[in-house]
């Protein structure tokens, strides 16, 4: 029997956090940014007590999903596209924007779905340098040739913690190339607080160069379910529908996502929720010498460098007592840190008293 030749690719496939440990059944996983207060009451209801056609496609077009999107971010309807995840939106711009040899520009230490879904369609990615674990535009700059196409951003970013100041990213779109595709993704923008802080969608709703990414799957609780958008010149929406797989999101999803963004008190106690868990832990784990950036997001980037444990360690031990955080090593190669996803109070709590035996 012969297995008919396929292509082959140079990617190193994508690796989620964690969620099992050998032998414990229950276990505390801080690994992968999910909501600390689970889905939205509102959007909970709704799915449980409504009668749901699923013999049925779902609507391709998810009308529903954008209109509640347009009434609350108060944006046009015809420039949004949803898609399962924000990651199938960022494999559609990668099919419709790039052709073999064409040039992607990520920083080094950014989301990993960029690099895979640009290498995918043949394109070469090419990865700025970092000040500090924080995105430098002049790196960026630096990287630019004729051949770039799509310079990604997630702000802030995951895994760092860190963010683009308003300035600093009006500066890398005024320095960019009229003709290069700003990506901003927005995957946290909803936990921002910051002063300094402005998101994609508030700078750039009207610009017709830069594509902004939002997703479902943080602060909203349905990482499950698969559901994410993106809002982009009608220009570009247009393209992306013409090679958008038909039913790209499922009927639940598009309900559920509908109804969270109605739940203003879910997401006001979520806010408030991260703030005041990231503050507290940050000021804990500093006790212990392990540091940690600016709060921004629902995630700390732990550094281990004035420890005198390292993040290996720290892991493993914390992994065999039922915790399990982010390795940065694997997929992103950062040495001696690991990122930790705030949780629920009970997560939290458990969490804090596990670092208290394993370090006293
Ligand atoms: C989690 C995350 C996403 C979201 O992915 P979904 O496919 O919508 O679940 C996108 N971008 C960044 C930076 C993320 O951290």
């Amino acid at each position: 029997m012969v297995t008919p030749k396929f292509k082959k690719f140079k990617i190193e496939a994508y690796k989620p956090g964690k969620s099992k440990v050998k032998k414990l059944k229950k276990v505390v996983k801080l690994s992968a940014n999910e909501s600390a207060l689970g889905i939205s009451p509102m959007a909970k209801k709704l799915i449980v007590n409504k009668k749901m056609i699923l013999d049925k496609y779902p609507d391709g077009k998810s009308n529903e999903l954008r209109t509640a999107i347009s009434k609350k971010y108060k944006c046009d309807l015809n420039k949004i596209i949803c898609g399962a995840g924000s990651d199938e939106v960022i494999q559609m711009l990668c099919q419709l924007y790039l052709n073999p040899k064409d040039e992607v520009i990520v920083p080094e230490y950014s989301f990993l779905m960029y690099r895979i879904y640009a290498k995918i369609v043949g394109a070469k990615v090419l990865f700025s340098k970092e000040t500090n674990y924080k995105v430098s535009i002049k790196e960026i700059l630096k990287k630019v040739t004729k051949k770039t196409k799509i310079v990604f951003i997630a702000n802030p970013n995951n895994p760092t913690a860190t963010y683009l100041t308003k300035k600093e990213i009006l500066k890398l779109r005024s320095s960019l190339r009229q003709n290069i595709l700003l990506v901003v993704d927005d995957a946290y923008s909803e936990y921002m607080k910051n002063t300094d802080y402005s998101s994609g969608l508030d700078l750039f709703r009207n610009r017709d160069n830069v594509f902004i990414l939002r997703t479902f799957s943080k602060m909203f609780g349905l990482a499950s379910l698969r559901v994410g958008w993106g809002y982009g010149s009608k220009k570009i929406v247009n393209a992306l529908n013409v090679i958008k797989p038909p039913f790209n999101v499922n009927g639940i999803a598009q309900l559920a996502a509908a109804e969270s963004l109605k739940d203003q008190k879910f997401i006001s106690r979520s806010v408030q929720h991260n703030l005041f868990y990231a503050k507290k832990i940050k000021g804990f784990l500093e006790t212990y010498n392990i540091f940690s950036n600016k709060i921004s997001a629902n995630f700390l980037f732990l550094n281990f460098d004035k420890c005198k444990f390292t993040a290996k360690y720290l892991y493993e031990k914390l992994k065999l007592r039922g915790v399990i955080l982010r390795s940065t090593e694997d997929g992103y190669g950062i040495k001696n840190k690991l990122r930790l996803t705030i949780g629920s109070k009970e997560e939290n709590i458990k969490f804090m008293n596990t670092i208290k035996r394993i370090l006293n």
